[in-house]
């Protein structure tokens, strides 16, 4: 499971939380039981996984405006 850092934004307080990835919600300061932390980017705690993602650009035909 990835550590992530978060802070505070209420009192500042850096810490750290284990959480998937898959886990939007935010955890709670222990410092001031406040849920207004903010997720730092971590160097060398987080590793993405390499993924390609292939977009294709598809144009669709103007439509003719016409009616009889
Ligand atoms: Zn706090």
């Amino acid at each position: 499971m990835p550590l992530f850092e978060f802070e505070c934004e209420s009192c500042h307080h850096r810490f750290e939380e284990l959480m998937t990835v898959s886990d939007t919600r935010l955890p709670e300061c222990p410092k001031c039981h406040q849920v207004h932390a903010k997720k730092l980017v971590s160097a060398g705690a987080i590793r993405a996984n390499g993924g390609s993602t292939s977009s294709s650009a598809y144009s669709a035909p103007s439509c003719s405006t016409g009616g009889g």
